[in-house]
């Protein structure tokens, strides 16, 4: 059996990480999503429904881009990206968050909530809400809605409920156990739609196979366009859900993958949040995965310049294919991401996110040394939400 169908085993584990360790409560709700999906994803309906709604409503199938101008600034290997950057509302997450919508939909759900970091899950679930008419209600930590204003307007527009979560840090984390407790009072009606390739089984798998897309594309595309598969593919890391959905268009092949983790300041505990590099084995949200932990085990705090890989653990998946060696995992700190990010806008009319400037950092990087291969990265989202903070923090770049 091939890698995708034999990962995760019945029970949701990814060698030895994953599982779902869940309140009571929460267990037979989540048995009913993993049923629900086990059903859908051979439903030609549900299959024929998601198509129409990536090429009418998404723009799907976002191309393959030739990074010319920075392939011959570098004067190695070619640059190619794949342009999630083109998708509606800007990045892969509308990957995900249309097929979770769409499954509940199919199971006679009639609200959506998840948790938001910078907002940018929110948005895309919001947006998935309002092209099903159904409610959303979304956790942020006040912290965040004070640092993220156009997305919390962008949330409100699109009709969702935005719940601010005022308890502890204030922040991503204590969104995610907000939403989890007003799950539990309403799991007959909604559906908790997580934004990565994270928490409990099944949503690692699931939202592995709902990324897929941006692999099997963009497999067909660098073929169509060069006749042969890339030699390297590199994503971004922080919950992993672009990176597996690139990467699992590619894992069967004889191509190198890289996943890029983000190096905030330094390497020190608390300056970055590379969790597969420096992390350790450990428990977060429901499931067991590589985790930054601070001197008493708990998740450490973490900081990138990058708010959306901003989290102190991991998709299971990419613990798995770390220790397996499948995949290598690096880093790019915020200075290489943040002249990544200037290089591509300058070079090439691309403004990228600053999560996904890393795995452009990255590609600046390796083409140098690796004269005559090839390099395709996932270009996970556009920069538009972050020009404010990017030029007035340091300006406009110096080339
Ligand atoms: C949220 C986000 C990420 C990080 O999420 P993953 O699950 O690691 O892909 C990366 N890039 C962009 C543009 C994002 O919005």
């Amino acid at each position: 059996m091939g890698y995708l169908k034999s990962t995760p085993d019945a029970n949701g584990f990814f060698g030895e990480y994953g599982g779902a360790e869940l309140p009571p409560p929460l267990v037979p709700h989540f048995r009913e999503i993993h049923e629900a999906y086990l059903r859908i994803s051979h439903s030609a309906e549900f299959i024929r429904d998601l198509r129409y709604i990536r090429k009418h409503y998404q723009g799907r199938p976002t191309p393959v881009s030739y990074l010319k101008n920075l392939s011959d600034d570098c004067g190695g290997a070619q640059i190619y990206a794949k342009r999630e950057d083109l998708n509606h509302t800007g990045a892969h997450k509308l990957n995900h968050c249309m097929a979770e919508a769409l499954l509940a939909k199919f199971m006679g759900k009639t609200k959506l909530m998840a948790e938001t970091g910078a907002g940018q899950h929110g948005v895309a679930l919001a947006t998935a809400a309002a092209y099903f008419d159904m409610e959303c209600e979304i956790h942020m930590g006040e912290i965040d809605i004070a640092k993220e204003a156009p997305n919390v307007t962008r949330m409100k527009l699109l009709g969702a409920n935005v719940v601010p979560v005022s308890f502890g840090g204030r922040s991503l984390k204590e969104a995610v156990d907000s939403c989890f407790q007003s799950y539990v009072a309403q799991a007959e009606t909604a559906l908790f739609a997580i934004g990565s390739v994270v928490g409990p089984h099944p949503f690692p798998m699931m939202v592995r196979d709902f990324q897929h897309v941006v692999g099997v594309e963009a497999r067909e595309q660098f073929l169509e366009m060069t006749g042969q598969l890339p030699d390297m593919v590199a994503a971004c890391v922080g919950g992993g859900s672009n990176a597996m959905g690139i990467f699992s268009g590619f894992i069967e092949d004889d191509v190198a993958l890289y996943g890029v983790e983000p190096l905030g300041t330094s390497s020190n505990l608390g300056d970055h949040a590379a969790s597969i590099t420096y992390g350790e084995d450990g428990d977060i949200h429901g499931f067991r995965t590589l985790v930054l932990k601070d001197a008493e085990g708990n998740p450490a705090p973490v900081h990138t310049v990058a708010s959306g890989l901003d989290y102190p653990g991991v998709g299971p998946e990419h613990a798995h294919l770390h220790k397996t060696g499948r995949v290598t995992y690096t880093t790019a700190d915020d200075k290489e991401a943040l002249d990544a990010f200037y290089r591509l806008s300058r070079r090439e009319g691309i403004i990228p996110a600053l999560e996904s400037a890393h795995a452009v950092a990255f590609a600046l990087r390796e083409a140098r040394a690796n004269p005559g291969k090839s390099i395709l990265i996932n270009l996970s989202g556009r920069g538009d939400k972050d020009i404010d903070f990017v030029t007035e923090t340091y300006g406009f770049g110096t080339d």
